[in-house]
């Protein structure tokens, strides 16, 4: 198994590049191969979601061009003592060696997530859903005096905010190698902070958060309703803004939006600037294939891609940019294993899964049900016959949504609603069109439900 393991390494540094196996590969060790299963032990929670996230498929494709059939990888987190006997002792031996390596490579971001080297300016396809994000984005990471502060990125999973975060750091620590740029997720910066507390170290995490150029975190609303987790980041936040010092933050949503988070870190995050990620469209879809079919090109010169495969692809995968990119990876994948182009139909049998679960229609159901939650009323109201504003403003929500959301008629929608006739259904949807207009709250919640059914 070792010599399967170690072969299988040899191509593996070579199609992802070294510095991807050095980081994320070369840590784990092939521990069990049965039935289609790959097992491995890898030192942290972090580099195997890593792994099954980005080189699944390429573990995959070469353990199987060795013989060995494998469909699933499976990973048991061990710490790098217990894979390692022996590792050296000190302060610093519970944390994985993985990543004190890089931590100490650097010198500094000790209390920080790696950057994925992949995710830079370079390879972020730029479009009208993600324009402003973007020069945003660039704009920070030239430093100098900061226009905003924070920068808030949000937006649905998938659509570049992690990428974006990413590429600030590299583009900022390359102009300044001197610079602290600290990178982590809040459930990261959570899991610091009770561990500080717990080994009683809380000034020396206070003192390395203070001490940084830049501060990011990435899906910030994990944080909320944790109540002293947010009383140290609010503290560490200001303790930076009033510094001078860069922070960026990301969120699946606007600071308004995030339910549990205190009134003050909502207003401190508004007064920077607040951008949003669009849903992708076609053409930023597109685009995005076409650079990354580039870019795999280079690596792999006789790949074939039929015609209209892509757009085939920018058009049905409407989801997110990942599972965008899943896809393309599986395909190329099935083309440099079997050597052979990849026409509409091989694509269409490959991702037959990818795409039914992309056909996945919003239903009614899930509309009332999301909408009933989100106002905080009970599921038989959005069918009843209750007028109080409190029920029928909502009601009215969810028809709008799934008037606009479904391919229901008007009549079909009625009848989900408790029997009502299809003018009273056209009435709520002109109502909730109209005061979408003037009301800006109720726009925002519109959007957001939105986002969340389509997520
Ligand atoms: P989020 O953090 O918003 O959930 P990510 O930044 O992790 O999303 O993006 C998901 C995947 O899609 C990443 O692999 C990223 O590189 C890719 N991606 C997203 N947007 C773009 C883009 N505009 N150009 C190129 N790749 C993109
Ligand atoms: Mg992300």
């Amino acid at each position: 198994m070792e010599e399967i393991w170690g072969q299988a390494c040899i191509k593996l540094e070579q199609s992802v590049g070294p510095n991807n196996f050095n980081h994320w590969i070369k840590p784990l060790r092939l521990t069990a191969l049965d039935e289609g299963v790959a097992r491995f032990a890898s030192p942290t929670r972090f580099i195997s979601d890593w792994v099954s996230r980005h080189f699944a498929d390429d573990i995959m494709g070469e353990l199987s061009r060795h013989g060995q059939q494998v469909e699933r990888l499976r990973f048991e987190v061990i710490p790098q003592e217990a894979v390692q006997p022996g590792a050296s002792g000190g302060k610093n031996a519970s944390r994985p060696a993985a990543v004190a390596r890089e931590l100490n490579s650097t010198g500094k971001a000790e209390l920080g997530a790696p950057l994925d080297p992949r995710f830079t300016f370079g390879n972020f396809v730029v479009g009208k859903p993600n324009e402003l994000a973007h020069a945003a984005a660039r704009r920070v990471s030239e430093g100098g005096p900061v226009g905003f502060n924070p920068l808030f990125l949000y937006g649905g999973v998938g659509l570049g905010k992690t990428h974006l975060m990413h590429a600030i750091a590299h583009d900022y620590q390359q102009r300044d190698p001197s610079a602290r740029v600290l990178y982590l997720s809040a459930e990261q910066f959570m899991y610091r902070f009770v561990q500080a507390l717990r080994e009683s170290t809380i000034m020396d995490f206070k003192g390395m958060f203070r001490n940084v150029n830049m501060l990011m975190v990435d899906d910030v609303q994990f944080i909320a309703g944790k109540d002293s987790t947010q009383e140290e980041f609010f503290h560490t936040f200001n303790a930076l803004v009033d510094q001078g010092k860069q922070i960026v933050i990301s969120a699946d949503r606007t600071p308004a939006e995030i339910k549990g988070l205190e009134e003050r870190i909502k207003s401190r995050l508004s007064c920077g600037l607040i951008v949003d990620l669009h849903p992708t469209t076609y053409e930023l879809r597109l685009g995005i294939l076409q650079s990354k079919t580039e870019a795999f090109r280079q690596q792999q010169p006789d790949l074939q891609i039929g015609n209209g495969v892509l757009e085939f692809l920018a058009n049905r995968i409407t989801t997110n940019v990942r599972v965008l990119e899943g896809a393309l990876q599986r395909l190329f994948a099935h083309a440099s294993l079997l050597r052979r182009e990849i026409t509409l139909e091989v694509a269409q049998e490959c991702l037959t899964d990818i795409l039914r679960t992309n056909d996945r229609k919003i239903s009614i159901d899930d509309i009332q049900r999301k909408v009933a939650e989100h106002y905080n009323i009970r599921l038989a109201d959005m069918m009843g016959p209750k007028r109080a504003r409190n029920v029928a403003r909502p009601r009215q929500i969810a028809m709008y949504l799934s008037k606009q959301l479904t391919n229901r008629s008007l009549p079909e929608i009625g009848r989900r609603f408790g029997g009502r006739d299809h003018t009273t259904i056209m009435h709520g949807v002109r109502k909730i069109e109209e005061l979408a207009g003037e009301d800006l709250g109720l726009a925002e919640d519109i959007a957001l439900l939105r986002r969340q059914l389509e997520a």
